[in-house]
């Protein structure tokens, strides 16, 4: 079979990697991928634009590719899924309206309402009905998001009520556009941070194994948020009892909420989840896709062919397939391109990739391109995911630096300490 992979970052290199390796797999596009793919057996990349909705329907159509699978969120809610399934072509991921769940916050947090799910108060305003004394009758701090897709960027804890009401005329003075246009305000929540993965068929869950990332730049979890510098499973703070509580109240109620109000959701689907003192696991937010980079080391421990488990969910038969998992730790860690979040420096020669392949492990693209004489350069903020394996995390932490050790190029960062909470509840 042939199989497309829509994006062109980490977690498509790990997902085209994943499906080449399906015996039954021929071929994998990926539209428009990164040097990474460019290099993979039986992956090819193809210039059309992740977002470019008619022309993947076009190269899907052309190549008669026989699945596709949608990597980022901007294709899922511009309606990407909707656009295949109208021209009877085999897409993975969920429909314009469910994908709603992370394309709007003010969608999301009505729904968790409306079905009971645990989730932080709030109350949703546009500039017309904007009420700067609700805010100040609230307590701080307190939590101002964007409704919209605002590449991550969306969300400002705010300690006072003052800076919360400038930065909500902020938002509707255009700062990120018309993602701005509804802004959430909700209360802040205190406790621990957990992200849970599934993919679901409409009805049937599966989830993955679990997994934890590092969202903000610097060592010690300290300095601005960025997409993600690291990631590892599994993530022990996910203990079982967690585990199920997480699926029965939040993750089977979403998927019943959703079918139940005309919507089923077949894709991917990641919660972030503050787990409360008392144990109650809050959404804080919805992804309709896989995490980035959470993906990467997930995807090392996956046992399964993946294009089998995606065209079971498109048949809605999650319930008569399983998930094999090596049993060992995975860890992945970001190398980003000097100034990363904010401007980045491109086409940066980057050395040390062959050391590097003939180590144990693997490293996967994000922003890479390749340049003249075939050199790989950085194009982007997050350039790469080193993922090493272990029996322990701390062994796969090992594992995964040695690789990190072996690359190099200009203004390189990355954090040193992936996977410490883990790694201190180990040593507990
Ligand atoms: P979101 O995109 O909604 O997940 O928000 C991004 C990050 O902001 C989360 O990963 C949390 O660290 C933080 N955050 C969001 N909402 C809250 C909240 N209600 N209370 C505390 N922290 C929050």
């Amino acid at each position: 079979m042939k199989v497309l992979v829509v994006g062109g970052g980490g977690r498509e290199h790990a997902l085209a990697w994943k499906c080449a390796q399906s015996p039954r797999v021929l071929e994998v596009l990926v539209a428009p991928g990164n040097a990474g793919t460019a290099r993979e057996p039986k992956v090819h990349n193809v210039e059309v634009a992740a977002d470019d909705v008619p022309g993947l329907v076009a190269l899907a159509e052309a190549q008669h590719v026989d699945l596709t699978i949608i990597g980022p969120e901007a294709p899922l809610v511009l309606g990407v899924v909707d656009a295949f399934e109208a021209r009877g072509l085999r897409c993975f991921g969920p429909r314009r309206a469910p994908s709603q769940l992370e394309g709007s916050k003010a969608f999301t947090k009505e729904f968790l309402r409306r079905h009971g799910i645990p989730t932080a108060s709030y109350a949703t305003f546009t500039r017309e009905t904007f009420d700067p004394d609700y805010v100040r009758r609230q307590r701080t701090p307190i939590v101002v998001k964007a409704s919209g897709l605002a590449a991550g960027k969306g969300v400002v804890i705010l300690d006072s009520a003052d800076a919360a009401i400038d930065c909500t005329l902020a938002m509707f003075g255009g700062q990120f556009g018309s993602a701005g246009d509804e802004v959430v305000i909700e209360e802040f929540l205190p406790g621990e941070e957990a992200s849970f993965i599934v993919m679901a068929d409409g009805v049937h869950v599966l989830p993955f194994a679990t997994s934890q990332d590092h969202k903000r730049r610097d060592d010690g979890d300290s300095g601005p948020n960025t997409g993600g510098m690291g990631a590892y499973s599994p993530a022990p703070v996910v203990t079982p009892r967690m585990h199920e509580r997480i699926m029965r109240e939040v993750i089977h109620p979403t998927i019943r909420g959703l079918a139940a109000d005309g919507m089923p959701y077949t894709g991917f689907l990641y919660a972030g989840i503050m787990i409360a003192p008392d144990g109650t696991p809050n959404v804080l937010e919805f992804n309709c896709r896989f995490g980035d980079p959470e993906t990467q080391p997930i995807m090392c421990r996956l046992r399964s062919d993946l294009p089998a488990l995606c065209e079971a969910a498109l048949d809605g038969r999650l319930d008569q397939v399983r998930m094999d998992w090596d049993p060992r730790a995975a860890l992945g860690v970001v190398m980003a391109a000097g100034g990363y979040p904010d401007g980045v420096r491109k086409g940066d020669p980057i050395e040390g990739l062959e050391r590097a392949a003939r180590l144990p492990g693997k490293v996967f693209h994000a922003g890479t391109a390749i340049g003249a004489a075939g050199k790989v350069l950085t194009s982007g903020g997050r350039v790469l995911c080193a993922v090493g394996l272990g029996d322990t995390v701390g062994a796969a932490q090992r594992e995964a630096y040695a690789l990190v050790a072996a690359i190099r190029w200009r203004d390189v960062q990355f954090r040193s300490d992936i996977g410490h909470r883990a790694i201190a509840r180990e040593r507990a």
